[in-house]
């Protein structure tokens, strides 16, 4: 689902790539499987054993405001200990124009993290330097997570597979004056709210949009794959503090069934959004049906 609305606000997805991931790296037991596998397959787990990682950036347009959520990797990135977003080279950009919204036209950018696939197009590179690809936008970023990922502080902690996000794609919006360095709750805008959702990174956080009686969750890498939404307790390995990951999906779940809200994570294959749904105490989850859109 490319467009759909919450209430009054619009939502536009722009896809920067697919990858085809294997699903045992969850490291669901072949009972979970067999016991899911009427929902999960074919469409969120191939009979390749693989399901598809989605990069996408979400472009919400609500307040009066264009925001983009999560701007992915970017293109021409050194990344070589993360091979899959390595030097590419996609019409991010271009898709980018084709949803009606050129980047001037961007009033916020909001990073749910700062992992290379969340911030990447915060920057261009022009004339071999990095410059805000949103040059008019105010660019909201946490503060626990700034701090994280700073490798000019003290007990910075290294991870290659992140190794220059913060100089070429948070610096420069730093020194560009663009960037609101936001603590653990604070509003976008007034239908808009960034919560700490921490686990995945140190500052890891999620969106909260409410619309009128309707309420969505834009949740970054809280969740992975529908399967942690049934099974918050799966380990992709991808977390800098599990046991913080699994109470903060948990609490989020919990709140996604009281507010039937609709769930944007930023890596769900098409049709990219759902619903959690619980009845008599049996949770499924409802993929975005072309109808809501
Ligand atoms: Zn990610």
């Amino acid at each position: 689902m490319d467009q759909f609305t919450i209430g009054k606000a619009q939502v536009r997805r722009v896809e920067e790539l697919s990858i085809r991931l294997p699903f045992d790296m969850f490291g669901a037991s072949d009972e979970m499987v067999a016991a899911n596998a009427g929902w999960l397959k074919p469409a969120w787990l191939g009979n390749d054993g693989n399901w598809d990682m989605v990069v996408q950036s979400w472009i919400v347009i609500v307040d009066d405001r264009v925001i983009v959520v999560d701007p992915c990797v970017g293109n021409g990135r050194s990344l070589p200990a993360f091979e899959i977003f390595d030097q590419l080279d996609t019409p991010f950009i271009e898709r980018f124009a084709a949803c009606g919204i050129s980047p001037e036209l961007v009033d916020a950018v909001v990073c749910t993290h700062l992992h290379s696939d969340h911030c990447g197009w915060n920057t261009v590179l022009r004339d071999g330097k990095y410059v805000p690809t949103f040059p008019n936008a105010r660019y909201f970023m946490g503060k626990r997570e700034v701090e994280r990922w700073d490798y000019r502080l003290p007990g910075y902690n290294h991870i290659p597979e992140n190794a220059s996000i913060f100089e070429n794609s948070v610096l420069p919006i730093l020194e560009a004056g663009l960037a609101e360095v936001i603590g653990d709750s604070h509003a976008i805008s007034p239908s808009l709210h960034a919560e700490l959702a921490d686990g995945h990174t140190l500052g890891h956080m999620a969106l909260h949009l409410t619309s009128g009686e309707r309420h969505g969750w834009f949740t970054g890498d809280a969740f992975h794959h529908p399967i942690e939404l049934l099974h918050p307790e799966l380990d992709e390995h991808s977390c800098e503090n599990y046991p913080l990951t699994v109470a903060t999906r948990e609490r989020l779940i919990s709140a996604f069934i009281a507010q039937g809200a609709l769930i944007i994570p930023a890596h769900f294959t098409a049709p990219h959004a759902g619903y959690l749904r619980e009845t008599n105490g049996t949770r499924q989850f409802e993929p975005l049906a072309s109808k809501q859109a």
